[in-house]
C-alpha cells in the first residue's frame, strides 16, 4: 500500500507475484483499486468478467471462491472494476457502524482456509488503491504484512506518518498481528544523489523505529531497488506480466532478485 499514486505498487505486485510464481510459489493476486490496472496488467478485461471484487464487497451472497481466475501458471487473479469507485459511498453506513471495515477479511480468509492442501497459495498479495479508504483499510484487515512500494525522489517520506499511522490505527482495531515489513523502491535512478539521499533518510527513519512499539519496527528496505525500466512500462498495456513480455530485461532480472528477497524473509 501507499496512498500516492504512480509509485510502482500495481506493477510490483504484478511482477513480484509472477517472479514468486516462477520460483514455484502458487500466488493469489487481489486488485483492491477502481481503476483496476492489476486486472488489466494480467490480461483480463473488466468489461468480459460476471463477478469482480465489487460484487464481494457489496453483495453478502458473493462467493470468493468464484472470483479466483487463473491467469498464468501457478498464478492466480481476483479482478476489480471501476464500480468499485462507489463503495465508500454505498458501504458509509455499515463503516459508521464498524460493519465495512472486515468484509473482504471475513470472506477470503474462510475461502483460502477450506483449499485442500494442494491448492493452497503460498502468497496473496493485495494491490491497494491509491487512498487510505474502506477499500485500503479491508486489505489491511485482511493482510499479515504491508509492503510499501516507494520512489527515491524529492517528497518520498512525505505522506508516510499519515500511512504509517493508518496502519497503526487498522492494527489496534482490526488486526493487531498486522507489520509493515518491507519498503520496495522502484522507478529508482541509482546514480543520481538525490536517490541515494531519499535512501538513507528512509534507513535513518526506520532505523529509528527499532526499539520502538510500533508497527514498522522490523521494516526494512528490500533490496535490490527496480530500476527504472521502459519495459515495465510497456507490458500492462499488452496484459502481459514482464516475465511474458521481456524476461530478459533489467526489470524482469530486478523483481527475479526481490522474489528471491521476499522468499529469504
Ligand atoms: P501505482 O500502482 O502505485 O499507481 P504503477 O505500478 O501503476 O503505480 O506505476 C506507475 C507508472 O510507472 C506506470 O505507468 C508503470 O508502468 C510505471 N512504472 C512502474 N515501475 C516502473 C519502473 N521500474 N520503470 C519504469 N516504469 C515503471
Ligand atoms: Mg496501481
Amino acid at each position: 500500500m501507499n496512498q500516492k499514486g504512480g509509485v510502482g505498487k500495481t506493477t510490483t505486485t504484478v511482477n513480484l507475484g509472477a517472479a514468486l510464481s516462477l520460483h514455484r510459489q502458487r500466488v493469489l493476486l487481489i486488485d483492491l483499486d477502481p481503476q483496476a490496472h492489476l486486472t488489466l496488467h494480467v490480461g483480463l478485461n473488466p468489461d468480459d468478467l460476471d463477478a469482480t471484487i465489487y460484487g464481494l464487497m457489496t453483495d453478502p451472497d458473493a462467493s470468493a471462491m468464484h472470483l479466483i481466475h487463473e491467469v498464468r501458471h501457478r498464478l492466480y487473479a481476483m479482478p476489480a472494476e471501476v464500480n468499485l469507485a462507489g463503495v465508500d459511498a454505498e458501504l458509509a453506513e455499515a463503516a459508521a457502524q464498524g460493519e465495512a471495515q472486515h468484509i473482504l477479511r471475513d470472506k477470503v480468509l474462510p475461502m483460502l482456509e477450506s483449499l485442500p492442501a494442494e491448492e493452497r497459495f503460498d502468497f496473496v498479495l493485495i494491490d491497494c488503491p491509491p487512498s487510505l479508504g474502506l477499500l485500503t483499510i479491508n486489505g489491511l484487515a485482511l493482510a499479515n504484512e504491508v509492503f510499501v512500494p516507494m520512489q527515491t525522489h524529492f517528497l518520498a517520506l512525505q505522506g508516510l506518518s499519515k500511512l504509517l499511522s493508518t496502519v497503526s490505527m487498522v492494527g489496534q482495531s482490526l488486526n493487531p498481528e498486522l507489520r509493515v515489513t518491507a519498503i520496495v523502491l522502484g522507478l529508482h535512478d541509482g546514480q543520481t544523489v538525490l536517490a541515494n539521499e531519499v535512501m538513507s533518510d528512509l534507513e535513518s527513519f526506520l532505523e529509528a523505529a527499532r526499539g520502538m512499539d510500533v508497527p514498522w519496527r522490523s521494516a526494512r528496505v528490500l533490496q535490490p531497488p527496480v530500476r527504472r525500466n521502459i519495459k515495465l512500462a510497456e507490458c500492462p498495456s499488452f496484459g502481459k506480466t514482464i516475465y511474458d513480455y521481456a524476461p530478459l530485461c533489467p526489470g524482469a532480472a530486478d523483481y527475479r532478485k526481490l522474489a528471491e528477497a521476499v522468499l529469504a524473509m
